[in-house]
């Protein structure tokens, strides 16, 4: 086990809420270190296009987690159906505690509970991460980015949808999506939304001039605005209320199928639902278990025969419950696996026809990038905790890789480096900006 900073490293996680990495390298008694590289989103391949064009470093940044945690284990997750690159990954690795981990091709295969459980068949405890039961999970640009050994200023993404090259690209953190999404030959963007990241968890584009590739973007996908996604996407927490009040048979199909509630634990979006049926929010507790919900989106986007969106209504009350102290792992009992799991779990085939996405399935081979941007944009803010403190200030010359804010004294965070050589033009409590000279 060795002791290094890398704190000034300014990484975090690659997708999700982007968790300083360096707080999760920090954790010792790890027995796993559990690589995600599922990839369970329709649609995107970043993970996998690193791992074929970029394995060496990859490795790398593995064996310094299992070096820096002392795991005696680290587990790659890829699901199986990539079957020449798992073979070709199992075939060369290069450290004998890695291990290649075959997934069946289920969503959310990559969601750290299920991951958690499928190396180890333990489960996480209510309100516990991973490292309570000796894990530690990480992703795959994670690793490149730890393997590199540089400041975190370039990110890969998948372009897909309705682009008319659907590739993965690596480029400067801070362009905007117009930007990103005119190297896979999308020129005009009328008539369409962006999601920044995948169909079932990504978020809607409000708007591709001014939102930027931020550490946490792993995919921009193009769709018409009459998708039938774009069109659920689009409704507000009232429109989705409204929706639920009226036509919830509750015949709990949303609950059979809900992949933490196969793995035991005590959510059930019915309940969500039933809450939203008959009571308002504030007065009522019916779906307190909703706390425990993923937001992985099965619910709405697969499951419910109505169309109905139990997620929205799981995370309405859960933001509710959560804000009034209600702690996870104060709820009685433990996880135990449903006995049905295993015929209950919903293949990214019914997945992507389910969510009409069969005509945009399409491979993302990596495109290499070799334009150079005029501005970027570096929120203080691309990561859970505290926004980044700047250290330069407007008219100050950067090159790519310079620190230029820090984590605040005490507190959970990450630095930020400049991603383009430049001139600082603004500074603000918000952002960054750079801009070529
Ligand atoms: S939300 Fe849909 S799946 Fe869930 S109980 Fe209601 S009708 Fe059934
Ligand atoms: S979004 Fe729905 S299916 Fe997913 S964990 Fe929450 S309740 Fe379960």
């Amino acid at each position: 086990m060795v002791n290094i900073d890398f704190s000034q490293l300014g990484l975090t996680g690659c997708g999700g809420a982007g968790f300083p990495t360096h707080v999760k390298l920090a954790a010792r008694n790890v027995e796993a270190v559990i690589v995600n590289a599922a990839e369970c989103e329709p649609l995107l391949h970043k993970d996998k296009e690193i791992m074929r064009h970029c394995s060496d470093d990859f490795f790398k940044g593995l064996t310094r987690v299992l070096d820096v945690t002392g795991a005696k284990t680290g587990y790659i997750g890829m699901k199986k159906k990539y079957a020449d690159l798992l073979d070709w990954l199992s075939k060369n690795l290069p450290d004998p505690r890695m291990k290649m981990l075959p997934l069946g091709d289920f969503y959310p295969a990559g969601d750290e509970y299920e991951l958690v459980y499928e190396a180890t068949g333990r489960l996480i405890p209510h309100g516990g991460i991973p490292l309570n039961i000796g894990c530690v999970v990480m992703n795959v640009e994670t690793l490149l980015n730890l393997g590199r050994n540089k400041p975190f200023i370039s990110k890969f993404l998948t372009l897909a949808g309705k682009v008319p090259h659907p590739c993965t690209i690596e480029v400067p953190i801070g362009i905007t999506v117009r930007e990103a999404l005119e190297l896979g030959g999308l020129k005009k963007i009328g008539g369409m939304r962006i999601i920044d990241g995948g169909p079932m968890m990504g978020k809607l584009v409000a708007n591709p001039d001014t939102d930027i590739v931020s550490k946490t973007c792993g995919g921009l996908i193009a769709l018409p605005e009459d998708h039938v996604l774009i069109k659920k996407m689009s409704n507000s927490d009232k429109k989705n209320s409204q929706i639920a009040r009226s036509a919830c048979d509750q015949c709990t199909d949303c609950s059979e199928l809900c992949p933490r509630a196969l793995l035991g634990y005590p959510i059930r979006p019915h309940k969500a639902m039933r809450t939203a049926q008959f009571a308002p929010y504030a007065e009522s507790n019916y779906a307190i278990d909703s706390i425990f919900c993923s937001e992985c989106g099965l619910c709405s986007l697969f499951s419910c025969p109505e169309d109905l969106p139990p997620r929205e209504m799981c995370m309405i009350s859960k933001k509710y419950h959560l804000g009034k102290g209600v702690k996870l792992a104060e709820f009685p009992g433990e996880p135990t696996v449903h006995p049905m799991r295993s015929v209950r779990r919903v293949s990214i085939e019914r997945l992507i026809k389910k969510l009409a996405l069969l005509d945009y399935d399409h491979k993302a081979p990596l495109q290499q990038v070799s334009k150079s941007y005029d501005k970027v944009t570096l929120p203080l803010k691309m990561h859970i905790g505290a926004p980044s403190v700047p250290v330069v200030k407007t008219g100050d010359r950067v090159t790519a890789g310079q620190l230029i804010a820090v984590i605040p004294e005490g507190k959970l965070g990450a630095v930020l480096h400049a991603s383009i050589n430049g001139k600082v033009a603004s500074v603000s409590d918000q952002a960054i900006v750079i801009v070529r000279e």
